[in-house]
């Protein structure tokens, strides 16, 4: 029986799909403006383990990923700049290249990561019908006002604005915390942005009687809807999203279909921090996954450290770790390469990884579990292909380079070499069933000795 935290009703619950074996899916998607960094990558790691639990339990799911490519800006309370056109400043390259460029670049971080492919992606600038169509929506059923720089949803009409973040209880005063501007309340916030008269965006649409874009949270309500219907399972993203971006996406898809609730399940994966601060694009304490390639560290070792942390739990960031989680992860293929053919698991492991994965993916028990398994040789290859499957670490596939570090293994092949050329075949063939047994097997070509998995 599978349970999740739920933020919305702060409690872990059993998970029950609306639909038989089917989950509906969301995940918000980056804004493609700059490289991710290893903070927002924590986030997506937490929504493919998610996944892959969710598929462990044997459900169908329909998982949908936007791609944020206009109207998030660089302020939350809807002012500043839109940071695609700051990222196409800064590079000299249209807002659309700069998009194009790092939605490829994100996408080979997912693969880096072992991370699963949406079932479907979708790009806020080819939903731009949607979106206009759901503001007017809210603007037929009274939810709106205009102001000099665009359409706003007035969150007083709502009676339970907010109940996400429990905002309610917060008793926030106008003017208090946001810059109001022309809004008539605090938590106001721009479904359409009128452009500038001064200014010429290189992203803009004509709707409701201005040039204009989108505001970044009626991109995720329209498209979240057009796909995954007026009420669907599970909506994620990071922590930093509920008070504000998740809150309004519930305001507006709410307000505009009448069908509450609107999304059953929503989770949120905490923080990845750097000394005391959360790690952020805008600050200088940014590190890609590309950084830590160039550091000789690898994105499994960096999977392998986040695996470490309960997706809930704050995760401090640190060089020496991520060295230490490569370190690890090494040892753990070379324990799981040295798992003998003949092994059999120990029944309760298994029942163990499945009750730790279904407690609100408990990732770390899982490991602490499959280290234990290992050292006392409780489980064979064919288990930890199943633990592989949620964990996602590459564990059951080495390569040619993870099998020639085995100490063991090189020890076999050395004997083996000088046993041909002192061409004593029968102690050749001796140690090539010794290699077998250990589940490897060896071949002899021009470059060498070579071995394969059996
Ligand atoms: P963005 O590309 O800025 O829209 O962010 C993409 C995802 O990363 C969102 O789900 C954020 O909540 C998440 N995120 C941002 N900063 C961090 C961080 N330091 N640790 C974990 N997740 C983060
Ligand atoms: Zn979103």
């Amino acid at each position: 029986m599978l349970h999740l935290y739920n933020t919305l009703t702060r409690k872990k619950q059993e998970f029950s799909p609306i639909q038989k074996n089917k989950v509906g899916l969301y995940a918000c998607g980056p804004t493609v403006y700059n490289f991710a960094h290893i903070g927002n990558l924590r986030t997506y790691v937490f929504e493919d383990i998610l996944k892959r639990v969710l598929k462990y339990n044997k459900y169908d799911i329909n998982h949908v990923m936007n791609i944020t490519d206009v109207g998030h800006l660089t302020d939350d309370a809807d002012t500043g700049e839109d940071k695609m056109e700051k990222g196409s400043k800064r590079e000299g390259k249209t807002a659309w290249e700069i998009a194009e460029f790092y939605t490829q670049a994100f996408k080979s971080d997912m693969a880096d990561l072992n991370l699963l492919e949406p079932n479907i992606w979708c790009k806020a600038t080819d939903h731009i019908e949607e979106q206009t169509a759901q503001v007017q929506t809210l603007i037929d059923k009274g939810f709106t006002y205009e102001t000099s720089d665009g359409i706003y949803f007035d969150t007083t009409k709502l009676d339970d604005y907010g109940k996400l973040a429990n905002l309610q209880n917060q008793n926030l005063q106008a003017g208090e915390r946001v810059d109001m501007g022309e809004k008539k309340n605090p938590h106001d916030f721009a479904l359409w942005k009128f452009s500038h008269k001064d200014e010429t965006r290189q992203m803009e649409w004509k709707a409701f009687g201005h040039k204009g874009f989108p505001g970044w949270h009626i991109e995720c309500s329209a498209m979240a809807t057009k796909y995954l219907g007026q009420h669907f399972d599970i909506h994620c993203g990071g922590i930093d999203h509920i008070a504000v971006h998740h809150t309004n996406e519930i305001a507006q898809a709410e307000a505009s279909s009448g069908i509450k609730p609107w999304v059953n399940v929503w989770m949120h994966g905490e923080f990845l921090l750097i000394g005391e601060d959360k790690m952020a694009k805008s600050d200088g304490n940014f590190i890609t996954l590309e950084t830590l390639k160039t550091r000789d560290l690898s994105p499994l070792a960096y999977r392998y450290l986040l695996l470490q942390a309960h997706y809930r739990k704050q995760l401090n960031f640190s060089w020496e770790a991520l060295e230490s989680a490569e370190n690890g992860l090494k040892n753990l293929r070379h324990l799981v390469s040295q798992i003998p053919k003949h092994a059999a698991s120990d029944p309760y492991i298994c029942e163990q990884f499945l009750q730790a994965i279904n407690d609100d993916l408990n990732i770390p028990e899982v490991l602490a579990i499959l280290w234990t398994a290992l050292k006392n040789h409780q489980i064979d290859l064919e288990m930890i292909i199943e633990f592989d499957k949620v964990l996602g670490l590459k564990l059951h596939d080495l390569n040619k380079k993870e099998i020639e570090v085995s100490l063991e293994m090189q020890d076999l092949l050395d004997a083996r070499k000088q046993a041909r050329e002192e061409k004593d075949y029968a102690k050749s063939d001796e140690l090539r069933d010794k290699i077998a047994s250990l589940g490897f097997q060896v071949e002899d070509t021009n470059g060498g000795q070579k071995i394969t998995n059996l």
